[in-house]
């Protein structure tokens, strides 16, 4: 019989697994415990359960785990990448940011708003992802399969293990579109806000979505109090059709209907994800656009300058280049940039950390599977 995998069960879980195995339910609390909230590896550190059972446990179950494969950390400080090989032999990847490069190592050091340092961990939630957005790496990629909610926690518990750095803060937007993958990305969410288990608060946790709009409906009407992230990315539906084809679908105006729509039910800002590709959607005529766009919804716009991205598919095929995007001028960032703030939502200019470890935005695209 194929042992059962732990990572990634819940409580309710837990209990059935072990009546299922003529075992005390009460255990599932003390197991919860130390998989979500001690990220134990193996069923040896779990003292605390008398060691009949621990070997029992051994020979029926497994405590199923990422496999660190490299740690990188950016020249600047600012950054740590993961990559992980999965139990199938894929890959994925996580990145660490500090908000202060100097970060204080597991100190309470504040910044200069007097708040702690935020440590906040991109996590992924597939192996690629099918959307096929034309500036993105891992949309190169295509679909490999969805992450399990195990998966999707242990990038939280294995970080938490091997950095120096506490994890204040996590953001679902490293490889795939959490929203294809929903129940696993909600439970696994609730794992990482139990307060036995890692203990985010939900506010803490944000996960971003392309623009699928039945499932931010879904997530509206359900009441989830983690914070939702739309990349916008476009201000007409041509220049977005061009740049992220999910828009042929939910074009711009049925996307902000239900971005209003969650503002309004979940009383939260969302925030708009805006990345700056030269000449195609980083005019001033895209800034008034944007900012009309997003008048009367309160949200923050986040403008990501572009980070080009190597297609190593087609470089490999020597095939048709595909469009081939460039990060705008400085000078037209900041022009962006100020027209934007000229509205009366937030806006921020935020440069990617860790591009020369490869960890920036939409550069994660482990170059793992291209060599086997
Ligand atoms: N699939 C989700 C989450 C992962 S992508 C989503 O699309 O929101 C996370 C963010 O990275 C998105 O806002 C996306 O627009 C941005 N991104 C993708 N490729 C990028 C690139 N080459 N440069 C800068 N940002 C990029
Ligand atoms: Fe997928 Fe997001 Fe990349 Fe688009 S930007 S291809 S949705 S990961």
């Amino acid at each position: 019989m194929p042992k059962q995998n732990l990572k990634g069960l819940d409580r309710e879980e837990l209990v059935a697994f072990f009546t299922g195995i003529g075992e005390q339910p009460f255990h599932a609390k003390q197991l919860f415990r130390w998989i979500y909230g001690k990220a134990a590896a193996s069923f040896d550190e779990i003292t605390d359960l008398a060691k009949p059972l621990r070997q029992r446990l051994q020979e029926v179950a497994a405590l199923e785990a990422l496999t660190l494969v490299t740690r990188q950390t950016s020249h600047r400080r600012d950054a740590e990448k993961y990559l992980f090989r999965l139990a199938d032999g894929l890959h994925i990847e996580s990145v660490l940011m500090h908000e202060d490069p100097d970060f204080p190592l597991k100190s309470k050091k504040k910044n200069r708003d007097n708040r702690p340092s935020r440590h906040t961990l991109c996590i992924s939630s597939q192996v690629g992802c099918p959307v096929d957005c034309k500036f993105c790496a891992t949309g190169l990629m295509g679909l490999l399969r969805n992450l399990t909610a195990g998966e999707i926690v242990d990038q939280v518990l294995t970080v938490r293990r091997m950095s120096e750095s506490p994890i204040t803060n996590v953001v679902v937007m490293g490889m795939g579109e959490p929203m294809l993958n929903y129940d696993a990305l909600i439970k696994a969410c609730y794992l990482l806000a139990d307060d036995e288990g890692p203990n985010l608060a939900q506010r803490r946790i944000v996960i971003s979505t392309s623009g699928l709009v039945p499932k931010i409906e879904r997530f509206t009407k359900e009441g989830h109090k983690f914070r939702l992230a739309i990349s916008l990315n476009a201000t007409t539906d041509e220049v977005r059709n061009r740049i992220m084809p999910i828009n042929r679908k939910y074009s711009i105006a049925i996307l902000m209907q239900a971005a209003r729509q969650y503002t309004r039910q979940a009383k939260q800002r969302v925030t708009f994800e805006y990345i700056l590709l030269d000449g195609v959607n980083d005019a001033l005529a895209d800034a008034e656009r944007l900012k009309n766009l997003t008048r009367g919804i309160p949200c923050k716009i986040n403008l990501i300058p572009y980070n080009p991205i190597v297609n190593l598919q087609e470089s490999a095929h020597d095939s048709q280049p595909s469009i081939l995007f460039n990060r705008p001028s400085f000078e037209r960032i900041e022009a962006f940039l100020a027209c934007v703030r000229q509205g009366p939502n937030a806006v921020t200019l935020r440069w990617s950390k860790g591009d020369d470890i490869d960890a920036a935005c939409g550069q994660l695209w482990t170059r793992v599977e291209k060599r086997v």
